[in-house]
């Protein structure tokens, strides 16, 4: 694992890798991911379908209590109405406000998922809560960077699909001179140094390439869909 906290030691190498650090102040009622960033996902594309067909239901732990806020922790375990509809998580029969809780068996991530029926036209609604990995996992090799729907994403060279690695209060942008764009040109231009390899989040800003930056930076680059593979990255490096 490339990602470094400090004297946090975040892998065993026994089981390959761990993504989490939980922060807690229990006389407050906090918990959240202290160095995870949170992702929060409302339109269902094409990617986020293809992410959400591999999730696996599982029981809610303390990574999903993280997810949400303090009053919905104990609404992690109510039945979905499709399953009790006598679960408080029910309204006016068959009406529903649920939370389910998965992971994501490829990075070991948890997700909330908020369930919204509709008692009167049955219509249904999903939208999730997730966190981004520190980085992809040890073996994989990044080969496309894929901005799409208002989510960032990655995909390795064996076509795993993944959030893009993001460290917690460094958020990505595209399209302006910010904060934002210059995090994500950074994170880039660590894979196009590293030919796809150190996929860590918290890539060093001084070491960001001027013409990924300028991409990022550019009005164009914030389309609604935009894609950059390793070797457009590398071209942009030589440049
Ligand atoms: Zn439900």
């Amino acid at each position: 694992m490339n990602y470094h906290h400090g004297d946090l030691n975040l892998t065993d190498p026994t089981r390959g890798y761990l993504q989490f650090v939980i922060y807690t102040e229990p006389r407050l009622g906090v918990a959240g991911g202290s160095l995870n960033a949170e992702v929060s996902i409302e339109r269902i594309t094409s990617l986020v379908q293809e992410w959400r067909g591999r999730l696996e239901r599982c029981e809610p732990n303390a990574l999903h209590a993280a997810l949400v806020r303090q009053h919905e922790m104990p609404e992690l375990f109510y039945p979905c109405v499709a399953e009790d509809r006598d679960s408080p998580a029910a309204i006016a029969g068959s009406g529903c406000v649920c939370l389910r809780t998965f992971y994501d068996p490829v990075f070991g991530l948890p997700v909330v998922a908020r369930h919204h029926r509709s008692a009167r036209s049955g219509e249904e609604r999903w939208s999730y809560n997730t966190y981004a990995p520190l980085e992809l996992r040890p073996d994989d090799v990044f080969s496309r960077f894929i901005s799409f729907g208002g989510l960032f994403w990655v995909q390795t060279k064996d076509k795993v699909l993944s959030l893009i690695p993001q460290r917690h209060g460094r958020g990505y942008e595209l399209g302006y001179r910010g904060g934002g764009p210059h995090a994500l040109a950074a994170y880039l231009s660590q894979l196009a140094a590293t030919d796809g390899k150190n996929t860590a989040a918290g890539a060093s800003e001084d070491e960001t390439h001027p013409a990924i930056l300028d991409w990022a930076q550019s009005p164009s680059s914030d389309r609604d869909t935009n894609t950059l593979t390793l070797r457009d990255l590398k071209v942009m490096r030589r440049s």
